[in-house]
């Protein structure tokens, strides 16, 4: 196995468990090793640290698989570790019997590059490390056998990929499609998921607490979804009886998922849904104008940040959807607003939305800290993990 020895005191950040080993890091590679391959990682003085996959085209050189630098990676290494994070949620009573749930959530569950979601008896597979893509085999196999699931199907088409030299693939690696649509259940509603078009693996399933705390604050408010996607808040608002509810999202294919939803849950009053096909920043210029109030206002954008360079101009477009919506309350109204870029912090998102707030001359308290659902784990020694969060605020 080829050797990978990093620089003084670069062993710090391994001793603490964090799992990326970066390119500066990196003082000497001994051996030889295929992209993928495990290689042995050593302090300066030769101390074995851990075993990781080697990345040589990513700026992060290595990921780690173990920390006990004697441990085999193996097809039986794969086959404990997605067990373990089966296993983890399971127990968790709010997860056991989700028909959505994420199974393994890449470094959190100590597997990188390697993320799988469950919809009903399909799995979806994304990899996006050479790392994880040198298992594929192992990593499917053991999801197969510790779920008892009997399709995998694979959407490793991120953009991520190509830092690490990788091309989109996608496909059935079990199992074949169905010709019925795939529709979960979650809080009481019934969700169609587009495993081979929609978002990530089809569905945003971190949001799922989230949403259900929507049902429990929408009642007789007029609700306004910006980046509705296919629906998800929108319907929970209806299912807790809001007055009505507005959906922004500018992806056409995505709005018709979501009046697909609706039609799906005959309990909610389809009467009370307007679905707007629609650029939030200029909607919302445009609904402000019109002197629209709304009370309760959810804004849940995609990544503004992809990297920590962007933070600056992703602060400036959280900033702005947040003035809006803030002026958009209705006195006593409710904002749920959410960021879930990697480079803007938990700290950092409440300043940008306090800013806000404070433009807008509106007063507002944190009711609520609002986070990803438990089957999006954060592992205390990855805070990168923890890329959702939001804030459920009410104005005066
Ligand atoms: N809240 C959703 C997930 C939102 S994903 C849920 O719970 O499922 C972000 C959505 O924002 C996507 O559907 C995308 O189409 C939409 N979007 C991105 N940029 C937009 C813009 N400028 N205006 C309107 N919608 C946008």
């Amino acid at each position: 196995m080829a050797i990978l020895t990093l620089h003084p005191g670069k062993e710090k950040s391994l001793l603490r468990r964090h799992p990326w080993i970066f390119s500066g890091a990196v003082a000497q590679f001994e051996g030889r090793a295929r992209p993928g391959d495990t290689v042995d990682v050593v302090s300066t003085e030769g101390r074995p640290l851990a075993r990781a996959a080697w990345s040589p085209a990513s700026q992060i050189r290595a990921r780690v698989w173990s920390f006990d630098a004697e441990e085999n990676i193996d097809h039986a290494f794969f086959k404990r570790r997605v067990a373990a994070a089966v296993v983890r949620r399971a127990v968790l009573p709010e997860l056991a019997g989700q028909q959505g749930l994420r199974l393994i959530h890449a470094e959190s569950d100590g597997l990188p590059g390697i993320i799988a979601d469950r919809y009903g008896d399909t799995v979806v597979l994304q990899l996006s490390t050479v790392g994880a893509e040198k298992w594929r085999g192992a990593i499917a196999d053991s999801l197969l056998k510790a779920t008892g699931c009997a399709r995998i199907y694979e959407r490793s088409d991120l953009d991520l990929r190509g830092l690490e030299g990788l091309e989109p693939v996608t496909g059935w690696i079990h199992g074949a499609a169905s010709d019925d649509a795939l529709v979960i259940e979650e809080n009481g509603v019934q969700m169609e998921v587009d495993i081979v078009g929609g978002h990530k693996t089809g569905f945003y399933l971190d949001q799922r607490d989230n949403r259900r705390r929507v049902a429990e604050i929408a009642r007789d408010r007029r609700v306004l979804n910006c980046f509705c996607y296919t629906g998800g808040f929108s319907l929970q608002a209806l299912a807790g009886g809001a007055r009505e509810v507005v959906s922004l999202d500018s992806s056409g294919p995505a709005l018709a998922t979501a009046r697909r939803n609706l039609a799906l849950n005959p309990q909610l009053d389809a009467t009370r849904a307007i679905w707007l096909e629609a650029d939030v920043f200029g909607e919302l210029r445009s609904l402000r104008a019109a002197g629209e109030r709304y009370e309760l206002i959810i804004l849940d954008p995609p990544k503004f940040a992809h990297t920590a360079a962007q933070a600056e101009r992703a602060a400036r477009a959280y900033k702005d959807i947040n003035l809006l919506g803030l002026q958009l309350l209705a006195p006593g109204g409710l904002l749920m607003s959410y960021s879930c870029s990697g480079g803007i912090g938990a700290e950092l998102f409440r300043k940008i939305v306090a800013g806000a707030a404070l433009d807008a001359g509106r007063n507002a308290r944190i009711v609520q800290q609002l986070h990803g659902a438990a089957d999006h784990p954060v592992d205390l020694a990855f805070p990168e993990g923890e890329y959702l969060k939001g804030l459920l605020l009410q104005v005066d």
